[in-house]
């Protein structure tokens, strides 16, 4: 792409961090030919992290859910930089980022390329932006409790969900060595998810489904030797639902025998047990100890470090503990030419891929009119005419009055719940609030995410993962 505009502009640069849905939404909403877009990012791939739960058990099939960068940025209209690599470093003052090859795969998660002979070094680079879209994402919370980083499993990103599958298989087989009475088996086929908001929750039901419909098939008798427990601080798991959504999710896991332990916060981790403290009704508490041989922990998010850099290098951002306090427009408090959207910002919205999705679509129209109004400024530069100087200022003066707030429209929430049922708080409008939970509001949960995905490719794969699981039923590889 020429570095200059078909008036004579500078075609400023927009550099994008990140490709999951803060960053792909912005980029697939961008008119890309009105900037030079770069996109840096160690994932070659946007994530379609809502059916993330269901790729451990085989329900869905990770390339399923995943769109490669370059293929989005080859339907934008014009021309898009793709860098595989993680920013390391921002000057916010020179606009310059520092950037390492990084490259994240679903089978060895991060990996850096180096160069040079007997003294690899890392890939290094330096890149000047005119706008930066910060969209990084957040990372688990581990809340600094011992034991967590070592030795449980997450589920964020693609190699989460094999590192968990694997588990699964590992401590299914080695049990098979040992004495039905032995304490051991019992461990090893105990799963132990924490945190019991939506990811917890999916996921639990997910591998409880799985040991019930599937595994009993091929290792007899294991759906009464294997348990799932999931384990909640809170007295209600799913917090943000309505309270009977709530209650319903609580009553089918029951049903479902899914060891649901509440008012149970985690203090501590080893190699083999969970350390909990449980509030009782009374005000006492008891500390318990829950074996397991597979451990998840989903308690939710935390800042990534490079969040934590920008955010100590400006002072408007002193107290952001949370993620980048962020403007109406998704300027980052205290630059002039930092945005920042989704989980690696703190607002008043719910760090949600619906909440990142819109701001996308907001921040590509605030991108564009940013761009008119350079144009604008930089023809009333140019231009002598008088008639043609009043005609360019109104243009400028309508661009720059367009400009409005982002503004989020909830429409709802939804979660799987296991056995063919899921949970949904809808929303339409400003009049009216639906809470339903049960089957007919599982095949709704299953048709909005397949229109939220983002290619018509991913649509059919996962529908079709589903027909292959109904017909044939998941398989027991340990991959
Ligand atoms: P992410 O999507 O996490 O993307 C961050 C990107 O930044 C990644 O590409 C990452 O590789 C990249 N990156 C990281 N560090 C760097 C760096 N240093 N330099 C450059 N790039 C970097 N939300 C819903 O609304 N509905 C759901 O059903 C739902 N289900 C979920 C299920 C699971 C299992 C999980 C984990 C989350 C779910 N969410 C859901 C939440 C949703 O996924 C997040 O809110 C959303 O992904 C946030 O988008 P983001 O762009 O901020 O971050
Ligand atoms: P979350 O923050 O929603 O829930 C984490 C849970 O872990 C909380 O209920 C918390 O009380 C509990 N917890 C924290 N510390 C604990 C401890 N020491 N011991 C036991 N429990 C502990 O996290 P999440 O489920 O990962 O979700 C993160 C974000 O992604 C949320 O905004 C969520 O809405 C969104 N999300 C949405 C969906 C969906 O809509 N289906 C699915 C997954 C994630």
């Amino acid at each position: 792409q020429s570095p200059l505009k078909p008036n004579g502009n500078r075609r400023k640069t927009v550099v994008i961090l990140g490709s999951g849905w803060g960053a792909i939404s912005t980029l697939k909403h961008l008119d890309t030919s009105l900037y030079n877009v770069v996109v840096v990012s160690p994932r070659n791939y946007f994530l379609f992290t809502p059916l993330l739960p269901s790729v451990p058990t085989g329900t869905i099939d990770l390339k399923s859910i995943i769109d490669p960068v370059r293929t989005i940025a080859k339907s934008t209209p014009g021309e898009v930089t793709y860098l595989e690599a993680e920013a390391t470093d921002i000057d916010i003052a020179k606009k310059q980022l520092t950037i390492q090859h990084s490259s994240y795969s679903a089978t060895s998660g991060v990996h850096h390329v180096t160069i040079g002979g007997d003294e690899a070094k890392p890939i290094v680079a330096t890149i000047e932006y005119d706008y930066l879209v910060f969209a990084i994402g957040a990372q688990t919370a581990t809340f600094g409790i011992p034991g967590i980083e070592k030795y449980a499993y997450y589920l964020k990103e693609t190699d989460d969900a094999a590192r968990i599958r694997r588990s699964l298989f590992e401590t299914i087989e080695a049990s098979q060595l040992l004495p039905k009475d032995s304490e051991e088996r019992k461990r090893l086929l105990s799963v132990v998810v924490c945190g019991g908001g939506p990811t917890g929750v999916e996921l639990a039901a997910e591998i409880k489904d799985y040991i019930d419909e599937d595994l009993s098939r091929f290792v007899p008798g294991i759906e009464n030797e294997m348990s799932v427990t999931l384990v909640e601080a809170l007295p209600n798991v799913l917090n943000a639902f309505n309270h009977k959504l709530i209650e319903y999710t609580e009553s089918i896991f029951e049903k479902q025998q899914l060891d649901l332990r509440v008012n149970t916060m985690v203090k501590k981790v080893d190699d083999k047990n969970v350390y909990a403290t449980v509030k009782k009704s009374g005000g006492d508490t008891e500390n318990v100890t829950i074996p397991y041989g597979t451990l998840v922990w989903a308690t939710g998010n935390g800042p990534r470090p490079l969040t934590k850099a920008v955010a100590a290098q400006i002072e408007e951002q002193k107290t952001a503990r949370r993620g980048l306090l962020i403007g109406e427009h998704l300027l980052v408090d205290g630059t002039d030419s930092v945005f920042a959207l989704g989980d690696c910002t703190f607002t008043k919205n719910p760090p949600t891929a619906q909440v990142a999705h819109q701001e996308g679509i907001y921040l590509a129209s605030h991108l564009a009119k940013l761009s008119k109004i350079d144009d604008l400024k930089y023809e009333i530069g140019q231009n002598t005419d008088p008639e043609q100087l009043v005609r360019l200022q109104r243009r400028l003066d309508r661009t720059q009055a367009s400009i409005l707030p982002f503004k989020y429209t909830h429409q709802g929430a939804l979660a799987y719940i296991g056995s063919e049922r899921a949970v949904a708080d809808l929303v339409w409008g400003d009049w009216s609030n639906v809470s339903t939970g049960g089957s007919l509001t599982f095949l709704f949960w299953r048709s909005a995410y397949v229109s939220m995905m983002l290619g018509v490719r991913t649509k059919i794969l996962v529908v079709s993962d589903w027909i292959k699981v109904k017909v044939f039923g998941r398989d027991c590889s340990k991959e």
